[in-house]
């Protein structure tokens, strides 16, 4: 389980380098998020909580396969499940263990572009570009690299936007190099907290859950590490952007293997949006935070 400890380190790390939620953001509680009431979000949000346990709903709580893929109108296979991408397999006449090497196309060569497949047949990358289906890959935009290896890239989104995501390396002698993503959720953030420069840049748009998912597969390009940690700390608040946010959860933790405690999705606090959150059992870490 995630402790208010590891947390506070985590939250530390990144704002070593991140715009988020670092400046003057307090961390006040953490927690499993579990099927435990809520009732208050005010008081979580202002009150020292002793890690109570909430409880999120494994994957099954995502939509279905073909209603994914029914609702993808831009036909982008990254974010999409195994047993999605076998249907649009099946959708294009092929054998169903496509669906699994495009798979590992995606998640694992992390290949961005549908003509690079050059281990499925030519018929069918031409059928998918035909059809309008991409892999859903952005270009890194820049990159800064701190002394401490700490990596802020910055992501051009197919509408020119730009998103900061941050890599965090840490070695110690816990053992192998543990490597968190900080991930953006919205580009901009609504919220306008006063002391931080996303939100006095206002607010342009969600992020797909494409666009959160990619982020986590550009870090681990840049590091050429697995990416162990991720927290949705970067730009945006991600309970203001809950749908995305729990199908790139469902994705980061069954697709590309991110294990759900190593999952901690950061709030500022949002009226009625824990409950919503809680509703869905995830074993992953919700870190409430207020500013000063
Ligand atoms: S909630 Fe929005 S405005 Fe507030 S610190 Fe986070 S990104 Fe900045």
């Amino acid at each position: 389980m995630t402790t208010s400890s590891s947390m506070a380190f985590i939250h530390n790390v990144c704002s070593a380098s991140f715009t988020h939620a670092f400046r003057t953001r307090t961390l006040v509680a953490t927690t499993i998020i579990s099927s435990q009431k809520h009732n208050n979000l005010s008081t979580a949000a202002t009150t020292p909580t002793p890690t109570p346990t909430l409880t999120l709903k494994p994957s099954s709580s995502s939509s279905s396969s073909s209603s994914r893929i029914q609702n993808n109108d831009s036909k982008v296979l990254l974010g999409l499940s195994e047993a999605d991408l076998q249907q649009v397999a099946l959708d294009f006449g092929q054998q169903g263990y496509r669906g699994k090497q495009l798979h590992h196309l995606i998640y694992q060569r992390k290949i961005r572009q549908v003509e690079d497949f050059s281990q499925l047949p030519q018929a069918f990358r031409k059928g998918l570009q035909e059809a309008g289906w991409r892999v859903g890959r952005s270009p890194i935009h820049s990159s800064v690299t701190a002394a401490d290896g700490t990596i802020k890239l910055l992501i051009k989104l197919e509408d020119n936007r730009l998103i900061e995501t941050v890599g965090i390396p840490v070695v110690d002698e816990k053992g192998p190099m543990r490597l968190t993503a900080c991930v953006s959720s919205q580009v901009g953030c609504p919220l306008r907290c006063s002391f931080c420069a996303t939100g006095k840049g206002g607010f342009s748009r969600n992020l797909q859950p494409h666009e959160i998912v990619e982020q986590v597969l550009a870090v681990e390009e840049i590091f050429k590490h697995r990416v162990t940690n991720v927290v949705f700390m970067g730009m945006g608040e991600p309970m203001m952007n809950l749908k995305s946010v729990l199908e790139a959860h469902r994705c980061l933790n069954k697709d590309i293997q991110i294990g759900q405690r190593m999952i901690t999705i950061s709030t500022v606090g949002v009226p009625n949006t824990i409950k919503r959150l809680a509703s869905h059992k995830l074993q992953s870490t919700l870190a409430v935070s207020r500013s000063e």
